[in-house]
């Protein structure tokens, strides 16, 4: 699909290179971006599209299991464990909403909580403790996800008492954050205290005129690829008018 999406692209004229941006300026009317191999490129209009990445805890075996029963979307992977036991590390309102999401799905969902309370709040908290098949393990951290070709398992330690135990689970779900791919942009554009971009309610304007931003670098709610494609089709049409209005094309 990914390459039909490109050929298409192609189609149209546009010009692709695989390359990292590493610097910007949109201090002029022409904005600049340079690339890691040097490249110095020059635009009317740029549109931002550099994503979120997942927060991990970072273990070996998380990596080892990576997309083998490890996962940092419940949303998009949850269907996959149905009424198997799984396990969500987080303690926020996004981790509370996803393990009441996965005890819909699954037979159990134990949520690991590294702290004594959880960060959520209180109605998410309240929908956690009214789930019947949803356990919370406060103070417990994760020593190791086990398995090989799956996850078999998770060896988990309580901080107060130093027990260790393990829960027979077989999906395995992060729920610590996201990270916007920003900082490049951080002395340019308008962003909110987690680095998300800032852009115009219902459009992909950014606080510099000709630079859009579209995507989960601008969206710390949906983060899904048909929200993504959506906004980025946005941004697209937006530059398109931009172009035109400023008689560029
Ligand atoms: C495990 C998992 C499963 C998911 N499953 C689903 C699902 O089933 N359905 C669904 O709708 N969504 C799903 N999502 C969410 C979906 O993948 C994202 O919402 C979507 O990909 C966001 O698109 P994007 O274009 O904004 O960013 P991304 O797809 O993250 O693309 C950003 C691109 O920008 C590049 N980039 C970053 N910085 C730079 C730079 N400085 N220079 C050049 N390039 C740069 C990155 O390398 C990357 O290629 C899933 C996400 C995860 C993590």
């Amino acid at each position: 699909m990914m390459e039909d999406f490109k050929n298409q692209a192609l189609r149209f004229g546009t010009d692709i290179r695989f390359e990292l941006i590493e610097k910007v300026d949109f201090s002029g009317p022409v904005h600049k971006v340079w690339s890691e191999t040097g490249h110095e490129m020059h635009a009317h209009t740029v549109i931002i599209a550099t994503g979120a990445s997942a927060k991990w805890l970072g273990l070996p075996s998380e990596q080892k299991l990576m997309n083998k029963g490890v996962s940092a979307c419940a949303v998009c992977d949850g269907f996959f464990f149905r009424k198997q036991e799984v396990a969500i590390v987080g303690a926020g309102d996004t981790a509370a909403e996803e393990a009441t999401y996965l005890a819909k799905l699954c037979s159990h969902v134990h949520m690991l909580v590294r702290k004594g309370e959880m960060r959520a709040s209180k109605i998410m908290q309240e929908r956690v403790k009214n789930t019947p098949n949803l356990t919370v393990h406060y103070n417990t951290e994760t020593l190791e996800i086990l398995g090989e070709e799956g996850v078999t398992g998770a060896r988990i330690k309580n901080n107060v008492t130093g027990e260790e135990t393990t829960l027979n689970v077989t999906g395995f779900f992060v729920a610590i954050g996201h990270k916007p791919n920003t900082d490049l942009f951080t002395p340019w554009l308008d962003m909110d205290e987690a680095g998300y971009i800032k852009t115009v309610p219902g459009r992909t304007f950014t606080n510099i005129k000709g630079v859009f931003a579209s995507g989960d670098a601008q969206d710390h709610i949906y983060r899904q690829a048909v929200t993504a494609a959506g906004t980025g089709c946005m941004a697209a049409l937006d530059a398109e008018r931009y172009l035109s209005e400023h008689a560029i094309i």
